[in-house]
């Protein structure tokens, strides 16, 4: 039996040591998921729905508790996790208000006159194996839309946020959920990949890297189970010779930075018309060098750290790489200390193709800028990447820039705008980004049973 720790990143501190599961404990909290679910399929929306307010609620209340966690386990300004709670309690609104309207039976009418419709049913324990980097968001946007379709769920957290993992259990608990509706496991790696066998796990969802995404698909494809999966990005964020430029530089600074860089849909290769480039760079190094390293917890930090030291390490190694295959550096670039989380921002441009920083996922602060003759340069160079997540897009022709969005392979293109997330809307990756869709009517539609009913 293994122990999962809690570390501060910033201060290396050890917060709190938590026992991995046992089996036995396992199986009890599947059959508590399997009672749980044999009453809580049939309740109505009106009941879920006030469960799912409450939960909102909850975080609400809480939210500097909760903030704090997150902050202490993952290293992210405590503002920065302050917004995260506060989205969670949004993306819990959402589905309460909208779940019954989302899942209402659809009719459909033959062309010989015969009548048919379609129910929305729910499956079961949805497993989610979820990250680290938004640690209650990432959470949150599965579990809201999941419950409300009438399924349970189990959650696998990163090893490095029991806190925030636990923490997420008790505000369904506080929130009125049956017991075993939202249950936390705290497994690593292998228990999770044998708990997919089991019968009563009906799909699986997970966000993190490419390597965990095929491990656990692959294990849901060999037991006949669905799995979603939202993977890394590598985000173009392209700006043409016609873009608002200051703007587009001070919101790629952001799009790069927020939570330090670790987003999926951080924005990763800024491309850049060559007319406009310099301009782009002088403001964009400007800002980036504005930007304050301090205590997590103090309101003028901007960022601290990185999630955990090996991250740090992983990342400088892809920066080192790319500096020996050519790339020039423009900024930053100092070797974090060993053992250390702190990171110093970096940007880098002329990246030979060779280089990790050009075909590889920066997950961190690190930005590639590439200079291009025109537009269809630009597009050709962001789909020149095994990842497709999000794009953004910078022009004053609305119009050019939409036809261009259309060209993008990706899940999301954001004009005049940096990718974000949002409970209106889908989101989700094509290419090594993953597959299925999160949020809106999309994500909840993910873990049903689209059942037809032939009315004959
Ligand atoms: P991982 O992908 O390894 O972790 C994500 C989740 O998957 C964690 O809960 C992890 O558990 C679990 N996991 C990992 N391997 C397996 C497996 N074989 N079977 C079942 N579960 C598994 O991310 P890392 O923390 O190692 O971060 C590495 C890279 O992943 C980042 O640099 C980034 O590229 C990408 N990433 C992408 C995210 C996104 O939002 N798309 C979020 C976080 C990371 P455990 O912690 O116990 O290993």
């Amino acid at each position: 039996m293994t122990g999962i720790k809690s570390i501060n990143p910033y201060s290396g501190k050890l917060l709190a040591e938590f026992q991995s599961l046992t089996e036995e404990d396992i199986e009890k909290k599947l059959s508590a998921g399997s009672l749980a679910f044999s009453s809580w399929k049939e309740t109505d929306f009106t009941k879920r729905a006030e469960l799912m307010n409450n939960a909102a609620v909850v975080l609400k209340d809480k939210r500097e508790k909760y903030a704090m966690i997150i902050s202490l386990e993952m290293g992210k300004v405590l503002k920065e996790s302050l917004a995260e709670v506060d989205k969670c309690a949004l993306v819990c609104e959402y589905y309460a208000e909208n779940a019954a309207e989302f899942l209402q039976p659809e009719s459909i009418n033959l062309p010989d006159g015969a009548k048919s419709k379609v129910i929305h049913q729910p499956l079961g324990i949805i497993l989610a194996v979820m990250p680290w980097n938004f640690p209650f968001w990432q959470v949150f946007r599965f579990a809201a839309p999941t419950l409300m379709a009438g399924n349970v769920a189990v959650l696998k957290h990163a090893s490095n946020v029991p806190q925030c993992s636990l923490a997420i259990e008790e505000v369904f608990a506080d929130a009125g959920f049956p017991e075993g509706a939202f249950q936390s496991l705290l497994i690593d790696s292998e228990a999770t990949t044998k708990l997919i066998e089991d019968d009563r796990i009906k799909a699986v969802t997970l966000t993190g890297s490419e390597k965990a995404g095929s491990s656990v698909a692959a294990a849901a494809g060999k037991h006949i189970k669905k799995s979603l999966l939202e993977l890394g990005g590598s985000d173009p964020f392209i700006v043409l010779k016609d873009a608002d430029i200051k703007k587009a530089a001070k919101t790629a600074v952001k799009a790069r930075m927020i939570n330090f860089g670790q987003s999926c849909i951080a924005a990763k290769r800024f491309i850049i018309e060559e007319e406009v480039y310099e301009e782009f760079l002088a403001h964009f190094v400007e800002h980036f060098r504005k930007l304050k390293q301090g205590d997590p917890m103090e309101e003028a930090s901007d960022f601290a750290c990185m999630a955990r030291p090996d991250l740090a390490a992983e990342l400088y190694a892809q920066i080192d790489k790319s500096v020996k295959a050519g790339a020039t550096l423009l900024f930053g670039g100092e070797q974090p200390e060993e053992g250390s989380s702190l990171f110093h921002p970096t940007i880098l441009s002329d990246i030979p193709t060779s280089a990790p920083a050009y075909s590889e996922e920066l997950f961190g602060p690190v930005a590639t800028i590439f200079k291009v003759k025109n537009e269809e340069d630009a597009i050709a160079l962001a789909n020149d990447s095994e990842f497709g997540l999000g794009a953004s897009i910078w022009s004053e022709n609305k119009e050019k820039a939409e036809i261009l969005a259309g060209k993008i392979e990706s899940g999301a293109v954001f004009i005049n705008a940096m990718v974000a997330s949002n409970p209106h809307l889908p989101f989700g990756g094509v290419k090594k980004s993953g597959f299925g869709r999160e949020l809106g009517r999309y994500g909840i539609l993910e873990f049903v049973n689209s059942k037809t009913v032939y009315l004959g």
